[in-house]
């Protein structure tokens, strides 16, 4: 077992569907994850590589370790980046689509909302969501008044309670909009999750790294 200090690549990356799914991009590369961290409460993670280790982190929280460079490599969706890049612009490098975690922004409401007309109206509408920077633009260029209410999860219930109009939140199935009476009316943008690379780790130990993108690349592409 190697010490922590001997590990040359640490990749940071969120639990769900994003572990689900680089698993296999992993796999084509040869390694395989030691544990599964939906079982194990660990937050680093040991891989097959005695050079490469996986921290578990909260999805929001992955371009940060990147940015700071507590890890060189994270993996990380479009909404997500583009948050993060609001606040930090410039601050990861982002060269790979991996094609993974596929999913749609979209504007929600209640089923009896009848948002074409408010929209029509011209009405203010309160839209709650995490996704503050995609929100403002997507309704400042359609023209449409906003006052957005930042939330940090289960903002499906928000328009059920009275807190906001609408919602602005990643779909997949569309499962839980449909049980929680919330209907999809618009698109905002299609989403995945990307690799990100610290910009020192790629200046200084490029090198070690580049296997490794490589193998993403050909793994996604
Ligand atoms: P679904 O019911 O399949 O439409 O999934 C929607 C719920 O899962 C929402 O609460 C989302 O926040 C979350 N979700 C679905 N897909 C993703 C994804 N690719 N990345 C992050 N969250 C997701």
């Amino acid at each position: 077992m190697k010490e922590s200090s001997d590990i040359q690549i640490t990749l940071a990356l969120s639990k769900g569907r994003i572990f689900e799914e680089t698993m296999p991009l992993l796999a084509e590369a040869g390694i395989q994850v030691m544990e599964n961290p939906e079982k194990s409460r660990k937050l680093i993670i040991p891989t097959s590589s005695p050079n490469l280790r996986l921290l578990i982190l909260r999805a929001s929280d992955v371009p940060t370790y990147v940015q700071y460079g507590a890890a060189d490599l994270g993996i990380a969706g479009k909404d997500v980046l583009i948050e993060h890049s609001a606040q930090h612009p410039g601050s990861l490098y982002q060269p790979i689509d991996l094609n993974i975690a596929k999913c749609k922004l979209s504007v929600a409401v209640r089923k009896d909302f009848n948002y074409v007309n408010a929209v029509k109206q011209g009405a203010r509408l309160r839209v709650a969501t995490k996704y503050v920077k995609l929100t403002r633009e997507y309704f400042a260029t359609k023209g449409v008044y906003v006052d957005i209410i930042k939330l940090y999860g289960s903002m499906e219930l928000a328009p059920l309670v009275g807190l906001a109009d609408a919602i602005v939140d990643v779909v997949s199935t569309g499962d839980t909009l449909r049980v929680n009476g919330l209907v999809p009316v618009e698109d905002i943008m299609q989403i995945s999750s990307r690799l990100v690379v610290n910009r020192a780790s790629l200046k200084n130990r490029g090198d070690k790294l580049k296997p490794l993108m490589d193998a993403f690349y050909k793994a996604s592409n």
